[in-house]
C-alpha cells in the first residue's frame, strides 16, 4: 500500500469515481453551493440524466473535530415519483486535500467505491410509488451487494490506471505494482472466509435456540472446530467482544450472502470486453437499483442475469488465490 498511495490523490480518486459511474450509468454530478449545509467543508452534487435533476448528494468526507469516525452512506431523503428527489450523504474520513497532497489508502479508495454504491442505490431506487420500497424495504442480505460491487472497478487494472496518477508526475500506476496488489488482495482469501463464516454460524447460533441453555463459550468453540482455518484461543471469550450480535442479531451472513450476489451480478459485467459496458450497466441500474424493493432481491438478480442466482462467480474468486 506505500508504493500505491501516491497514485491515490484524494481529488484525482474523487473525480475518477464521478467520471467511471457517469459512463456507466448515463448520470452526471453538478456541484451547487446555494443550499444550506451542515459544515462548510461539505460538498453538495445534484444528479442530472440528461436535463432531469433525479438526486442530490452530500459529501463530508475529511475528518474534522467530532465528528463520526468511520465511513457510512446515510440516506436524508427516500425519494418518491413527484413528490421527493432521493437525497443521500456520504460520511467519511479521507486525507483532506487542505492539508497537503491528500494521498488516500488502497482500503480507502476501495471504501469510498462502496460507499458511492449505497448512495448510487438510493439516487436510482428513489422514484418509485412507496417510500417502503426504497433503502426502507430492501432485504438485508442484499442490501450490501450494489455496494460490494461497485468496488470491482477499482480491482480492474485498466480502469484504475484511468485516475490512479502519480500525484507528482502524473504517471499511471505501473502495471508491475497492480499485479502485486492483486496477489496480495488474493492472500488469505479463504482464512478470511473462514472467519466470516464463523461470525455468521455463531451468530445465527446464538439466537436459534433457547437462551436458557445456552453456554456461549462452548458454542463459540464448536463453531470454531467446524471452520479448521480459523484457530480457537481456549480460554478466549471472542462473543464478548462480537458487536454486532446487537443490531445484526442472528444475521451477520448478510455480509457474506451479498458479497455472493455481488460477485455473481459482477460476472455480467466480465463477459464483456470491458466491465465499463454502458448498456449492461443501464440494465443493472433498470433491472436491480431502479426498482428498490419493489420485487423481492431474488428476482431482481434474476431479471438481471436472465437466470437464477448461482454461487459460480464467488466460489472462482476464492478458486484464484495465490494463482
Ligand atoms: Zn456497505
Amino acid at each position: 500500500t506505500k508504493l500505491l498511495r501516491p497514485y491515490f490523490a484524494f481529488e484525482k480518486v474523487l473525480r475518477g469515481l464521478f467520471d467511471i459511474t457517469t459512463e456507466l450509468f448515463g448520470v452526471r454530478y453538478e456541484r451547487i453551493s446555494d443550499v444550506p449545509v451542515w459544515h462548510e467543508s461539505v460538498e453538495t452534487y445534484d444528479v442530472y440524466e440528461g436535463p432531469q435533476r433525479i438526486g442530490r448528494f452530500y459529501l463530508d468526507l475529511h475528518p474534522r473535530k467530532d465528528k463520526y469516525t468511520h465511513a457510512a452512506a446515510s440516506i436524508l431523503v427516500r425519494g418518491t415519483r413527484e413528490t421527493a428527489l432521493p437525497q443521500a450523504a456520504l460520511m467519511c474520513n479521507f486525507p483532506d486535500p487542505k492539508d497537503g497532497p491528500a494521498l488516500m489508502e488502497y482500503l480507502e479508495v476501495e471504501t469510498l467505491f462502496h460507499e458511492f454504491g449505497h448512495l448510487l442505490h438510493a439516487m436510482f431506487g428513489g422514484h418509485g410509488r412507496w417510500i417502503k420500497n426504497t433503502d426502507d424495504g430492501i432485504e438485508w442480505d442484499f442490501i450490501e451487494a450494489p455496494s460490494q460491487m461497485l468496488e470491482e472497478w477499482i480491482r480492474d487494472p485498466p480502469t484504475l490506471r484511468r485516475f490512479a496518477h502519480h500525484h507528482e508526475t502524473g504517471e499511471p500506476v505501473p502495471a508491475e505494482f497492480l499485479s502485486k496488489l492483486r496477489r496480495a488482495d488474493a492472500v488469505s482469501r479463504g482464512l478470511d472466509t473462514q472467519r466470516q463464516l464463523v461470525l455468521g454460524t455463531l451468530s445465527l447460533e446464538y439466537y436459534d435456540r433457547d437462551p436458557a441453555a445456552l453456554e456461549t463459550t462452548e458454542l463459540l468453540e464448536a463453531t470454531y472446530r467446524r471452520f479448521p482455518l480459523v484457530p480457537f484461543h481456549p480460554g478466549t471469550h471472542f462473543q464478548c467482544n462480537f458487536g454486532h450480535l446487537n443490531g445484526y442479531s442472528a444475521i451477520y451472513y448478510t455480509y457474506m450472502w451479498s458479497l455472493v450476489i455481488a460477485k455473481d451480478l459482477f460476472s455480467k459485467f466480465q463477459e464483456g470486453k470491458t466491465i465499463l459496458d454502458p448498456t449492461v450497466a443501464r440494465r443493472y441500474r433498470e433491472t436491480v437499483l431502479a426498482p428498490g424493493s419493489r420485487k423481492p432481491a431474488a428476482e431482481l438478480i434474476e431479471d438481471f442475469l436472465g437466470r437464477p442466482l448461482s454461487f459460480d462467480a464467488f466460489e472462482n474468486w476464492l478458486d484464484r488465490e495465490g494463482r
